[in-house]
This record gives structure tokens, sequence and C-alpha cells, in this order.
């Protein structure tokens, strides 16, 4: 079977101000680094009213949708901001997620990519924040759940932010193991090891300013897999954002290609292990347009080797 690669041109609808680090041109770096690939291109749908209301309140979507404005900005906080075109965006970001889940639960692709933005790690339940509209990644992980039917699902998440959205998005789910390594102290500043969800199934590792590949490897090596192992997910979403690389403007930490190669091979070998290979993953974060171009093609030549094997 094949990888799909989900996105949609309305993700380069989502414009930013001037100098904002999540631009357009983030699309262009991901999507022009994977042109020669052979995959399954699939054109992401606006994300359903039930999707998003399995995570968020109906306050929260009204709220987003009425925030939309009809010229230039709108600023939802100091880092977030909404254009014209930033619903339709949000929509196909969280829409992508789910569509990606329904094509590998189906048996249509092996494991999927969503080239999309804004991403979504970041969104509470209530509070847009840190560039991300909707819970992407949640929303679709409770889609497979609730859905599908499925019984576990694993959300692990190596952006080197923590993931506060999907953390308060899913921690009262015991279906729903989250993991996430990141530099702290870092934005947002949750992510501490000691939150570990009212039923335990929130994992934190929290690396320090200048961590390199040795102390990422060892996290998810010694901490993180054997955890996701332990869990038997049916379905392993990643929250894939390759702002750990040493040239990310926006952090501190020093991995190179070959780590998002190895932990992405890693997730794989787990998945075969334990869900018959089944992976999902969406972009979040990634800064320095040439590292996250080279770290998303090599991500996604992995998922692609494994599918295609
Ligand atoms: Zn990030």
């Amino acid at each position: 079977m094949k990888t799909a690669l989900i996105s949609h041109p309305d993700c380069h609808g989502h414009v930013t101000p001037p100098g904002h680090p999540e631009q357009v041109a983030r699309m262009d770096a991901v999507l022009g680094a994977l042109q020669d690939l052979d995959l399954m291109r699939v054109s992401a749908p606006m994300a359903a009213e039930d999707d998003l209301l399995r995570v968020h309140p109906k306050s929260h979507v009204t709220a987003i949708r009425e925030a939309a404005p009809e010229t230039g900005f709108r600023s939802l906080d100091a880092d977030t901001h909404m254009s014209v075109g930033s619903l339709a965006a949000g929509y196909r970001a969280a829409g992508a997620a789910v569509r990606a889940v329904d094509l590998v639960l189906q048996g249509e692709a092996g494991n999927a990519f969503c080239a999309t933005r804004p991403p979504g790690h970041h969104a509470e339940r209530e509070t847009p924040m840190g560039f991300c509209l909707f819970g992407n990644v949640a929303i679709a992980a409770k889609h497979a759940l609730d859905h599908h039917g499925l019984k576990r699902v694993a959300i692990l998440d190596f952006d080197v932010h923590h993931g506060n959205g999907t953390q308060d998005l899913v921690e009262d789910d015991a279906r729903i193991l989250f993991c996430s390594s990141h530099q702290m102290p870092l934005y947002p500043g949750t992510g501490d090891p000691s939150e570990t969800g009212p039923h335990d199934t929130i994992l934190n590792v929290a690396l320090p300013d200048g961590s390199g590949s040795k102390a990422f490897r060892q996290a998810w090596e010694g901490t993180i897999l054997p955890r996701v192992e332990a869990f038997r997910p049916e379905l392993i979403m990643i929250s894939a954002g390759f702002d750990a690389h040493r040239d990310d403007p926006l952090a501190g930490l020093q991995l190179v290609v070959e780590d998002f190669i190895w932990i992405t091979a890693r997730i794989c070998d787990l998945a075969d292990t334990l869900c018959e290979g089944r992976v999902v993953s969406c972009l979040e974060g990634g800064y320095d347009l040439a590292a996250l171009g080279e770290s998303a093609a090599a991500h996604v030549k992995v998922l692609k080797e494994r599918s295609d094997g």
C-alpha cells in the first residue's frame, strides 16, 4: 500500500503577519521537498462539525468562526492570528487528519502524512494559541475511537514545544496515550514530567536547552517507546514538528535530519509490531524553511519505505 499525502491549497490561504515564523512559505518548503515522491495524493476535506465537537465545545468553534476577519488580520493572542483564509485552512488541517485516519483504518493507505497548516497541538479546549486554532491530531484520534470503534490510540509528539493543547484535549480519555518530548523551559511552559493526567495516560519528557541526538534518542528509546508498547495502541498518530532541528530559530535543541529518520523508523517498528503499521502523522512546527523541507521529506520517505515494503 502507498503512503497518503493529504493537503489542500486552502492551507496556503492562512496568511500570517509579515515576519511571523508560521508562514505560508512553510507549505511550499514541505510540498516542494515531497514533490518527486510517489505518494497517494489526497485533497483534504473540511472537518465536519461533529469531529470538531468531539474535543472542542461549540463555543470555541463559534468563537473561531466569528473571529475570522473579512479583511486584514485579527489577532487571537500575541502569536496567533487569523487572515481571511485562516478559517478554511483550519477546517482543512483538522479535516486532513480525520481523512488520514479514515484512509489508514479502511486499508486504503498503509500510513499517511498531513502537510497542512495551521498546526494544532497548542489549541486547548476553548483557547486558540501558539499558532493553532483546532486540535487537529486530538480531533482525529477521537474520530478513530468514536467513529471507527478503536479502543486505544497513542499520540506521539516530537515537536520541540510541549503539546499542551493535545494534552488538554485528551487527558480525560483513558483510551488515548499522549507522549511528548520537548525542550523545557520553553513556550508554552507546560509539560513537566509530573503532569501525568487523571488516568496516568500522559507522559512528558523534558529536555534541557542544547540537548542533541543522544538525549533525544535516550528519551524515546528508554522512556517513551516502552510505554507505547505496553499501552498496545491500535493506531499511532504523530505530531510531527521539526523545530527541534538545530537550525530552527524558535528553540535550542540540536537535532539533525538523521534523528527524524531514526524516530520515524522506531515508531514504524512499533506500529508494525502492534498495529499492522498504522501510522498517521500530522505536521506541527518547523520554522527554518530548509531544515523543515529536508526533515519532513526524510520523515515521509521512511513512512513510504515502510508502507511500500
Ligand atoms: Zn513547535
